[in-house]
């Protein structure tokens, strides 16, 4: 299906190709067409969707299809638990309604930055208010914005919410909405307290159910593996071996580092097999039923390769290497705990790495545990030619000078096995291979993952007692940051 069956104006169809989407996830093509028609919405899904351009793209759509006034009203609220989940939807706001003309603003609020710059922000109104439930009651309270005019509400995890003691402070935000308006509600659970709500807030909602399948569901167990680089392997082989895991997919970063940790594994007495876009089909085919017929002990794959693997009850998961792309990190390890399943998903995080993990862990919105790995073999190969590349092969050697067949050869950049550098890999060098190679000092690094001290949004109130759970905020300067407090004109 195309994002173009789906009534999205030219400008937003633009802006969505640009984005890269080249069709919609389902719960896009189920959410769209419905807010588009004015429904309410009750949506079970999760990050990793693609559900916060389920409900933004069709606001942009009913926004701009009517003049803003001045003062503009906030037309669209936005309510969301962390500021997190506030930032990265501010920032699909920008980038969806780039190419709108008129313009519509929009602004990210939320609670443990300085009120000030927001309230100025405010100034003039903005047409979309993305916002934590205490400080939006702040920013009212203040007179700096009015929400009673808002024609669309959207209350994103609301599940999670709830869980931080927002239900008060939705219920008084509830309260100052006008009676009429659009509803939308998305919630990866659904308990009795959820229920009320809905019931109270929605009028006969489209039910939209999407499979967890690309969320970290709750049954997926996360663990981090603080390593050095050249610990990799040995990390791998240790947990494989200690705990005799029987069917692992392990990710990692290029095709070459696929083929080489294959051997590796296959060198230290256990099957493996690599399936990446350079193996042909019909080896991509024997490589996935040795795996699901548990003749292969590890499938070592890219991430492409591995989207279409759908293997009931997958048990283990393994980042040898973190994705460059949080959210193929999401992917990944949707991987396991299928169908409801347990499942555990394991990171072996170097120091390298950790700005990745600080992306991974800001979009599922909590911090990953961090584990000890105790007694990695101590003959396991060292994996320092997993992070570099190995050696030009030696150029031939001609009597005559070379000719233009010996310069192709060259070129290619074929390595000794015959195979060409993986896509994206310059010959001779790798993304890793910046000089730190010796930083051993980096490994099992027991602190280093050490959940930061955890604040909830507005916890300046005072409203949270230390037994609830509350979503990580460390990641907020940062989100701040890319936020900008300032009205961006969208
Ligand atoms: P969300 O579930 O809204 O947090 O989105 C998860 C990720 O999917 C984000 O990085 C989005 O940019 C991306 N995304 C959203 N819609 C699509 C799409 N139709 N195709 C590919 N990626 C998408």
């Amino acid at each position: 299906m195309s994002f173009s069956l789906l009534g999205l104006q030219p400008a937003i169809l633009q802006a969505v190709e640009q984005a890269g989407y080249t069709q919609p996830t389902p719960i896009q093509q189920q959410a769209i067409p419905a807010v588009l028609a004015g429904r309410d919405l009750l949506a079970a899904a999760q990050t990793g969707t693609g559900k916060t351009a389920g409900f933004v793209l069709p606001i942009l759509q009913k926004l701009s299809q009517t003049k803003s006034r001045h003062p503009r009203p906030t037309r669209a609220l936005i309510l969301t638990p962390t500021r997190e989940l506030a930032a990265q939807i501010g920032e699909q706001i920008t980038k969806y309604s780039k190419l709108l003309d008129p313009k519509l603003k929009h602004l990210v609020v939320f609670g443990g930055v300085n009120i000030n710059p927001q309230m100025m922000a405010l100034r003039g109104g903005v047409d979309i208010l993305t916002a934590t439930p205490g400080r939006l009651l702040d920013l009212i309270g203040q007179n700096a914005v009015k929400i009673n005019e808002v024609e669309i509400l959207v209350l994103d995890e609301a599940d999670r919410m709830l869980d931080m003691g927002f239900i008060r402070d939705i219920q008084k935000i509830l309260n100052l909405l006008p009676k009429i308006r659009q509803n939308l509600l998305f919630s990866a659970t659904f308990d009795n307290e959820i229920k009320q709500l809905t019931n109270k807030l929605l009028k006969d909602p489209l039910m939209i159910n999407v499979a967890p399948q690309n969320s970290t569901a709750e049954k997926i167990e996360q663990k981090v593996y603080h390593v050095s680089k050249g610990q990799k392997t040995g990390a791998l082989i240790t947990l494989i071996e200690q705990n005799n895991w029987q069917q692992v997919l392990v990710f990692m970063a290029t095709k070459h580092e696929a083929n080489r940790l294959t051997e590796k594994l296959e060198a230290a007495g256990i099957s493996a097999a690599a399936i990446h876009g350079n193996k042909s089909q019909n080896a991509r085919t024997a490589a996935l039923a040795g795996f699901k017929n548990n003749s292969v002990r590890v499938l070592v794959a890219s991430d492409v390769a591995a989207r279409g693997i759908d293997i009931a009850e997958l048990p283990f998961v393994v980042n040898f290497a973190l994705p460059r792309s949080a959210a193929d990190y999401v992917h990944r390890i949707g991987r396991t705990g299928r169908a409801g399943k347990a499942g555990l998903a394991v990171s072996l995080v170097c120091p390298d790495e950790m700005p990745q993990l600080k992306q991974v862990e800001k979009l599922i919105g909590m911090k990953i545990p961090v584990a000890e790995l105790s007694g990695i073999v101590s003959n396991a190969p060292n994996d320092h030619d997993l992070t570099v590349r190995p050696p030009r092969p030696p150029r031939p050697q001609h009597k005559k000078p070379a000719g233009a067949n010996a310069q192709a050869t060259a070129r290619s950049g074929q390595t000794a096995n015959g195979e060409k550098p993986a896509t994206g890999q310059r010959p001779g060098r790798s993304p890793q291979a910046n000089g730190n190679q010796s930083n051993n000092g980096g490994g099992n690094r027991a602190n280093h993952g050490k959940p930061a001290p955890r604040r909830s949004e507005n916890s300046a109130q005072g409203q949270h007692s230390s037994g609830q759970r509350r979503s990580d905020q460390s990641g907020a300067s940062t989100a701040h940051r890319a936020a900008k407090p300032a009205a961006s004109q969208a």
